[in-house]
Order: structure tokens, then C-alpha cells, then sequence
């Protein structure tokens, strides 16, 4: 693959590439920039098909956490990291001691939190080789788990597109599927039913579907109906992608807002055929940057406000975004791609330098 062609591509600063044959340890380790700050963005374990996929996976998330960290307005910078492997069957304290080695030598310019197949006693493990991890337990002075904040920040995002969108200033009468009924989802749902709203949900998992039908009256949605379904708010709160060639035709919603990342497959189209559907697209690393902030705050690199009140920025943060869409007729993914931007260049000269 053409790493270097990849990069300039897309802009990334560094890309790196480990290996430990004691261990096993093969991950990558991709820092989009370091303009606003440190890169920060999680750490993913899983089994690619290929190590093209890994990159491929790492080169886009990294980017992602850039333009996610401008937007709410923190001073980080964008990066990611994948282990290669099965994180049942692979992981072990040895291969992430190495890994927390491997971060420490980027000498802080990239911090590692949670991600798919990782979890908070890894970062623990990680945590005695570099202190440039995030994510850890309140008993090791962290801030725990970061869904909470970002269930809160996805609904008041919610709230923010129903208001723009339908010009309600609740959700009494509104239809809404909840798609993956995990740590976000359920706390997702905790907030959207003190609301009067006809709830769907769906998930691989038949328990946590039956968990929600017998709480919350919920109707169970199996996953290929959830895109034919006429309802007001899709949330999707589970696997990225989920809007593709395969889905959009079929969408019928007025609003897709959710927490899940990388919900569009290809953003450039998929986002422009939301727009001209007339579907209100909330851009997912705006409506779930309640997770980063989160993080930020157990940095200690701000004065300490109330998490939550930063969070609550989300709901002006893309007011404004879908307003710039409707002024400019283009699509709200392509205004907070280039708000980001913006953001960028007004702030870089004023970043914590590494
Ligand atoms: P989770 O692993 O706790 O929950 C995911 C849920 O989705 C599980 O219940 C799983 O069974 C279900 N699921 C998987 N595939 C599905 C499918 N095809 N259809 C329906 N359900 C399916 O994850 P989470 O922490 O709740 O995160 C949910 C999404 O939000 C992810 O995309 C994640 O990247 C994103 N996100 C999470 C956070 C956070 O703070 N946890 C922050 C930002 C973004």
C-alpha cells in the first residue's frame, strides 16, 4: 500500500509501526495532528482481514478525532491506534506493557483511551509503561466510563435536530429507533423515554432487546427492517457504515442522529444524498464528542467546569452546523468537516506544544 501517498492524502503527520516478537504485539499507531495539542484517540483491538484494513481503519479514526477535538473546542489533537489481533484470545498484560512502551517512545505526542475490544483494566496494564493513557478507573484518578457523557451529549444532539429540524423543543410524539442497545444505547434511552415518544429498538443481543421491550414498552425492530422503518429519529448507537449503498434508498427518516462512529460509509456521497433526501444528518464526531471531553477532563487541561456543561455545547455546536448547511446547500458532514478546519487554522499557533 502506498502509506505515504495515504497520508498526504488526507494530511496525516506520522504514522507508526510496531512490532515485538516476544509478545506478538503488531499495531499502528497513526497521528492525524498534533496542531491543537497532543494527539488523542483510542486504542482498537481486533482481527483485521488485512493490515490494508488495519490502516485503512486507523488512517480515518485518527482523522476523525482531530476534526471531533476542534469542534468541541479542546485543545487535542487527533490520533488512533489498532493491535492486530483477537482481543479474546491475543491480548495479554506482556503484549500491552509493550504496547505502553511503544506509546511512551512517541514521548507524548499521541495519548491512548479505550476502544473497540479494549476496556479499563487494559489501560490499567498499559498505564505502567507510559502515563500518556486516558480512560482509567475514578479509583486511579480517572473518570470511569465514558458512555455516560456521551449519552448525554448524543441526546442533547437529538434535541438540537429535532429542534432545527421540526421546531419542537421536545420529543412528545416523535417516533425513534434506537440501533444497538449498549453502554451508550441504553443510557441513551434512560433519557429519551422521559419524553411521551414511540420507541424501537434493535440489537444483535435478543436480551438487551428484551430488556428494553419489558422497561420501556419498547417495539423490537429486527436489524433489516430498522432501514424501512417510517419513524422520525434513526439513532444509530452501534456499528459504523450503517448508511450505504444498500440502506440510503430506503431511508425515510427526518433526522439520523446517534452516537455510533463512521455512520456514513462514504461521506462525500452518503452525506450529500441525506441532504438532497432532506434527511437531517447530525455529523456523528459532533453529536458523540461527549466521550473526548470527558477524557480531556480527566487530563486536567481545563479549569475543571462541570463536564456536563461543556457537553451541552453540543446541541449549539451543530445548531450552528445545520443552519451553515441550509444557508450554503451543502451537506452538514462537508460544513463541520470545514468548520473543523477552521478551527484548525485560527488555533494552531496557540497549541500546547509537544
Ligand atoms: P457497546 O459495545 O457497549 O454497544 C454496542 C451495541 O451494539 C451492543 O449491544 C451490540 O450487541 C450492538 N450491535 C452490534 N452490532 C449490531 C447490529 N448490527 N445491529 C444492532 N446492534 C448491534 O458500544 P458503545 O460504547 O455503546 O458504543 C456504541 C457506538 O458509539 C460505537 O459505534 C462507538 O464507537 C460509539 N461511541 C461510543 C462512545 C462511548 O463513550 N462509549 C464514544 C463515542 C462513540
Amino acid at each position: 500500500m502506498d502509506i505515504l501517498n495515504q497520508m498526504q492524502l488526507q494530511n496525516h503527520e506520522q504514522v507508526n509501526f510496531f512490532h515485538d516478537p516476544k509478545t506478538n504485539l503488531k499495531a499502528i499507531i497513526a497521528i492525524h495532528s498534533t496542531e491543537l495539542g497532543p494527539s488523542l484517540g483510542g486504542c482498537r483491538m481486533m482481527e483485521y482481514e488485512s493490515e490494508q484494513n488495519a490502516l485503512f481503519d486507523v488512517l480515518r479514526l485518527a482523522k476523525g478525532m482531530t476534526y471531533k477535538s476542534a469542534i468541541a473546542g479542546l485543545k487535542l489533537g487527533g490520533g488512533k491506534s489498532v493491535i492486530i489481533g483477537n482481543p479474546k484470545t491475543d491480548k495479554t498484560d506482556d503484549l500491552l506493557e509493550k504496547f505502553g512502551e511503544f506509546i511512551d517512545s512517541l514521548s507524548g505526542r499521541y495519548i491512548t483511551a479505550e476502544d473497540m475490544g479494549m476496556n479499563v483494566r487494559d489501560m490499567e496494564i498499559i498505564k505502567r509503561k507510559t502515563n500518556h493513557v486516558t480512560g482509567l478507573s475514578k479509583d486511579l484518578g480517572g473518570s470511569g466510563d465514558p458512555s455516560e457523557v456521551t449519552s448525554y451529549g448524543t441526546y442533547m444532539g437529538i434535541l438540537s435536530a429535532v429542534k432545527f429540524k421540526l421546531n419542537k423543543d421536545n420529543l412528545d410524539g416523535l417516533s425513534i429507533i434506537v440501533q444497538g442497545l449498549g453502554n451508550v444505547g441504553m443510557k441513551l434511552i434512560d433519557y429519551l423515554v422521559k419524553h411521551d415518544i414511540k420507541l424501537f429498538v434493535s440489537d444483535i443481543d435478543s436480551d438487551k432487546v428484551s430488556k428494553c421491550v419489558s422497561s420501556f414498552g419498547a417495539t423490537p425492530i429486527s436489524e433489516k427492517d430498522v432501514y424501512d422503518l417510517d419513524a422520525n429519529i434513526y439513532c444509530p448507537c452501534a456499528v459504523g457504515a450503517t448508511v450505504n449503498d444498500k440502506t440510503i434508498d430506503r431511508l425515510n427518516f427526518d433526522i439520523i442522529a446517534g452516537a455510533a462512529n463512521n455512520v456514513l460509509e462514504n461521506y462525500e456521497k452518503h452525506g450529500n444524498i441525506l441532504y438532497r433526501k432532506n434527511i437531517l444528518y447530525a455529523p456523528d464526531y459532533v453529536i458523540n464528542a461527549g466521550g473526548v471531553i470527558n477524557i480531556y477532563n480527566e487530563l486536567g487541561s481545563h479549569d475543571k467546569v462541570d463536564v456536563f456543561k461543556q457537553v451541552e455545547k453540543i446541541y449549539d455546536n451543530l445548531i450552528n452546523i445545520f443552519a451553515e448547511s441550509e444557508k450554503q446547500n451543502i451537506a452538514t458532514n462537508i460544513v463541520s468537516d470545514l468548520l473543523a478546519e477552521k478551527i484548525i487554522n485560527e488555533h494552531k499557533n496557540d497549541k500546547i506544544r509537544i
